[in-house]
């Protein structure tokens, strides 16, 4: 019977519009860009008017250097550096390719033109213009670019991410009714590969008192990625718990294959995305997620993590759900991997990237994929 399951977009927008955006405050040039006229090359500051005459060199100036130790008369020039302040008296730079000094004398293969190789005062922004609006996502070159105009914004702190995964079968050495953790480290790996502080917590067993207690005392983690314990059996408590707890439940179960328990809530100020425990769906889940809750609590733009490839072969896929499916990349063509479904790691971890298959398959041809990291 078909279930009225969430669509992945529908999903991620709930999230979104659950958590706020954060921008940067608005930039505004302190004074003119350049402040003053300045040499965009290393060669001889001049007048132009002075044609082809040789001129008589006065000194250097270099980036940094005060400009008003020289006046440029007729007949004179100023060797000059990339960046430093014009002299007056100056108003163009012809570069060291069109020159000679032979004598404390300066020749021109060629007459200058006026305003050559100088960036004018104001050139790029004036006094007071608006450099940026407010409310930008956080960017490298953005923090640059207040830096330029004066202002000191401080790199947002990496975002906590707390992992715990879930499970009595869980064991370091396991018997062969028992397994090891394998999602802890790796939804830590990847969550530290997205750029986040992960801390991997101890694992929890199938209790609902146990995860009352974790989920009571989260500290300073802002994220927290369980896995395990949230679809329909008789030991998936984190549903109920977190309910119990007074959690805002954004989602649970989504139209996805591998994922259709995953679960969304937010408790208190954490963000908590409850993965499914196969290790195909809780990776591919957290490889969704998580980039948008990161960006949404660092201020910095969201990544569109898709991109476009092609399938060399048909996929089957019966039922109502999209699948991701482990391929290799070659170029941009995908080769789909004998997948033995949520639980193969092997497989996964022998991709490079899931395409993303419709309901119901599709032939070969162009269809999105994400990368795995
Ligand atoms: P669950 O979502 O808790 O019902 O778990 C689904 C499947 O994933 C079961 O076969 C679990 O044994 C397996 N699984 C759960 N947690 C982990 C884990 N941390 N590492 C590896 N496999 C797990
Ligand atoms: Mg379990």
């Amino acid at each position: 019977m078909f279930e009225p399951l969430l669509p992945l977009d529908e999903a991620l927008a709930l999230l979104r519009a659950a958590l706020p955006e954060k921008g940067l405050p608005r930039l505004g040039a302190d004074r003119d860009d350049p402040a003053l006229d300045r040499s965009a090359m290393d060669g001889a500051a001049l007048r132009h008017a002075d044609g082809m005459a040789p001129r008589r060199i006065l000194g250097t100036l270099f980036a940094g250097d005060d400009p008003a130790v020289f006046r440029v008369g007729p007949g004179e020039a100023v060797r000059i550096m990339t960046g430093a302040a014009l002299p007056s008296g100056a108003d163009a730079v012809v570069p060291v390719e069109d020159l000679r000094i032979e004598g404390g004398q300066l020749f021109l293969s060629r007459p200058p033109e006026p305003g050559e190789a100088v960036r004018p005062q104001g050139s790029q922004a004036r006094s007071g213009d608006e450099l940026l609006p407010e409310g930008a996502p956080f960017n490298a070159a953005r923090l640059g670019l207040a830096a330029q105009v004066g202002h000191r914004i401080e790199l947002p702190p990496r975002i906590q991410v707390g992992i715990a995964s879930t499970g009595n079968e869980l064991g370091k050495d396991p018997l062969p009714y028992q397994i090891r953790d394998s999602n802890g480290p790796m939804l830590t790996a990847l969550a530290y590969r997205l750029g986040a502080d992960a801390l991997a917590l101890p694992s929890l067993a199938d209790d609902p008192e146990t995860l009352r207690q974790r989920l009571s005392n989260l500290g300073g983690i802002q994220i927290l990625l369980t896995s395990g314990g949230v679809s329909m059996g008789d030991k998936d408590h984190l549903p109920g718990v977190l309910k119990e707890l007074g959690a805002r439940i954004l989602f649970h179960k989504i139209r996805l294959k591998p994922g259709k328990p995953m679960l969304v809530a937010i408790l208190g100020d954490c963000v908590i995305l409850g993965l499914p425990g196969n290790p195909q769906s809780a990776y591919l889940n957290a490889l969704l997620f998580l980039p948008v809750v990161l960006a949404r609590l660092e201020g910095t733009p969201e990544r569109n993590p898709w991109r476009r490839g092609q399938l060399v072969e048909a996929v089957k896929n019966p039922g109502e759900r999209p699948l991701l499916q482990p391929c290799t990349l070659e170029g941009d063509r995908m080769f789909p991997l004998r997948s033995k479904g949520s639980g193969d790691l092997i497989t996964l971890a022998k991709a490079d990237v899931c395409a993303w298959i419709p309901e119901g398959g599709m032939e070969a041809g162009e269809t999105r994929y994400i990368e795995v990291v």
